[in-house]
């Protein structure tokens, strides 16, 4: 099984007993405090945390490896590992509510808040512009600034505070003006999901491209309403229904071909159709009715932050429920502070911020993360004790961060055990022609309870973007002659999310069959050595082509295995037949040094290609 591997670098080696009970084992007694996590709980009982959280959800409990296992669990858990175990009562800490609300938030999803009926009022939508590079995000949220933002102050410079406000027939709308899939999913992957409503831009003339796909994928995800901009219509190339068409293939039918998809044609350049766009965001708006209960103390999240040379550390929020007055205390992650000063997208100075505003806030001891969640409390205080409670909470987590092992297991152990367990895949390949025969088979593979989701599915390079959005959709992601990039390979690293490559068809599907029936056990574990990247190519007589290399991560080896990516997709599979550096061979060579590198049997080599050096490792089968 050379072609199936996977790209985490951690100890695969390690592999936890299943959880099952032993008849000859001895009982034994533990007593443990309530909110005991799965990292404190596992040692215990002789088990990875990975193994607990498994176990957990096989219990029908998703708890993190750093979160409160409920108490009726733990007694489930003792009988699973033969304990007897005695919950003792943590002294109550101030404040548990919020710490709750905040972990829930931090799983990817919007904030929830629990308001009667009674006291909910309507309020604007929150409207974020997404679609590929070069269309037009950013042309046309200058656009809609510039025609209906009323100036400020006296000056009237509007002032960038990554969001603004603008009213069409009378109604409010909030425009987050950070265009780009990256802030959405970053805000989204830290449990702060602002959005009520995409926008989707799509150029006429160039169609759907791969972020736009990716867009797509996140905004359905994210399970909001998509509007579709079909942006420069001044151009003579613009076919709208070839856009229209092309949606279809993403189950975005349009309402001209009887879907249900507005899509607007417009021109950001010349405005023409802005208005319509506005109408329609307007029109969706009335139809979803957003609320909000503005009365309490206010909630939001920080949607961007800085230090600002005169006003110190600023941060923009937005206010999802209450009202944030000028002179509240509030805590959002490990900050604090108290609104010292208040600005709206105008520059002008606000007193109030009702629920969906934008407003710079000044007063902060320092500067808050970007999608934490914001809340006001009664005192300072409280919210002074709250944002040390996080940094200590913070300090406490760094220690320990599951592994794409670890993850993968615990992924398995749902899939196994649970009645209707889904499996969820990202799909990167090479070409279109096989990205259709791997979902078509792909959409083959079943199991009796279980089914096979596929979030997002494009051709290319695995890249950061796919890492996040597994991480928010608690995916899989699943590569077809396809690499990651060093940055997809680093994030997946940090935040334990499971890529596994393959270049034969068969291999990929028998695996996504396993992991479907909840087993997996590789054979082989791959390990990346290094890449280099490919400046120069020198044509050596008898040699063959030597491709000049700058070594970017790890190192090159005399004898390893290599591939060699062009754009991510893996051109050629073999070995480094020749190193060296300037006249001398060498067995090795380290980041940072260039190198002639030769690959047996292989000259096609080109400027920018990457090569990457690997290593397949044997691991023992569970
Ligand atoms: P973004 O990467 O999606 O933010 O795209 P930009 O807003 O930066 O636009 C990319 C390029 O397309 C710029 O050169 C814009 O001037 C141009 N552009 C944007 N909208 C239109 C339009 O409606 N018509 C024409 N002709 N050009 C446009």
């Amino acid at each position: 099984m050379d072609a199936a591997s996977t790209d985490e670098a951690t100890d695969a080696d390690e592999t936890p007993e299943p959880a099952t009970k032993s008849e000859e084992a001895e009982l034994i007694e533990l007593t443990v405090t309530d909110g005991i996590t799965p990292e404190e709980f596992g040692p215990l009982v002789d088990q990875t945390p990975a193994a607990i959280v498994g176990a957990l959800i096989g219990l029908g409990e998703m708890v993190a490896a750093n979160g409160p296992i409920p108490v009726e669990a733990i007694e489930l858990l003792g009988e699973q590992y033969n304990a007897v175990i005695t919950v003792e009562q943590a002294e109550a800490a101030e404040g548990d509510d919020d710490e709750e609300a905040a972990a829930e938030s931090a799983v990817g999803e919007r904030r929830t808040y629990e308001d009667d009926e009674a006291d909910l009022q309507g309020r604007p939508p929150v409207v974020t512009v997404m679609g590929h590079v070069d269309h037009g995000k950013t042309t046309l949220l200058d656009k809609i600034r510039s025609t209906n933002v009323v100036s400020g102050e006296a000056g009237g410079i509007t002032q960038h505070i990554g969001a603004y406000q603008v009213t069409v027939n009378g109604n409010l709308l909030t425009f987050l003006d950070t265009p780009g899939h990256e802030a959405f999913t970053a805000l989204r992957a830290r449990g702060a999901e602002v959005t009520d409503i995409v926008v989707l831009v799509v150029a006429a003339d160039d169609g759907l491209m791969p972020q736009t796909i990716e867009a797509i994928s996140h905004s359905k995800a994210a399970g909001v309403p998509i509007i579709v901009a079909i942006n420069k219509m001044d151009l003579p190339g613009a076919d709208p229904n070839q856009v229209r068409a092309q949606l279809t293939e993403y189950e975005l039918v349009a309402e001209e071909l009887g879907g249900d998809i507005t899509t607007v044609e417009l021109s950001a350049i010349t405005g023409e159709g802005i208005d319509n766009l506005l109408e329609v965001i307007d029109l969706v708006a009335q139809l979803e009715e957003f609320k909000a209960n503005p009365e309490p103390l206010a909630s939001g999240v920080v949607i961007e932050s800085q230090r600002d040379k005169g006003m110190g550390a600023v941060a923009t929020i937005i206010v999802q429920r209450g009202t944030l007055r000028v002179r509240d205390p509030f805590v959002a992650g490990t900050v604090s502070g108290r609104v010292r000063a208040m600005r709206d997208h105008t520059g002008a100075m606000v007193k109030e911020a009702p629920p969906s505003t934008p407003v710079l806030v000044q007063g902060w001891d320092d500067v808050p993360t970007a999608g934490d969640p914001f809340d006001v409390k009664e005192s300072e205080r409280e919210a002074r004790s709250l944002a040390e409670a996080e940094r200590q909470r913070e300090k406490d987590d760094s220690v320990y961060m599951p592994t794409a092992r670890e993850r993968l297991e615990a992924l398995l152990e749902q899939l196994r055990t649970a009645d209707e367990a889904e499996l969820r895949l990202i799909i990167k390949a090479d070409a279109h022609g096989s990205l259709e025969a791997l979902r078509e088979s792909i959409a083959k593979i079943g199991r009796q309870g279980g089914t096979i989701r596929i979030t997002h599915s494009a051709v290319g390079a695995i890249s950061e973007n796919d890492v996040s959005l597994a991480e928010v959709t608690e995916s899989v992601i699943v590569g077809f002659n396809v690499r990651p990039d060093g940055k997809a390979r680093r994030a997946a690293e940090q935040q334990g999310i499971e890529i596994r490559t393959y270049q034969i068809i068969y291999e990929l599907l028998e695996e996504i069959e396993a992991l479907l029936v909840g087993r997996l056990a590789p054979d082989e574990v791959e390990q990346v050595l290094g890449s280099a990247e490919v400046r120069e190519v020198f044509k050596v007589p008898r040699a063959g082509n030597i491709a000049g290399s700058f070594i970017t991560e790890g190192e090159m080896r005399r004898g390893a295995k290599a591939r060699l990516l062009r754009d991510g997709i893996v051109v050629y599979t073999g070995e480094v037949s020749s190193l060296r550096r300037f006249k001398d061979d060498v067995r090795n060579v380290a980041s940072g040094f260039e190198c002639g590198i030769g690959l047996s049997n292989f000259n096609d080599i080109k400027e920018g290609d990457v090569i990457e050096a690997f290593e397949v490792r044997e691991v023992a089968r569970t």
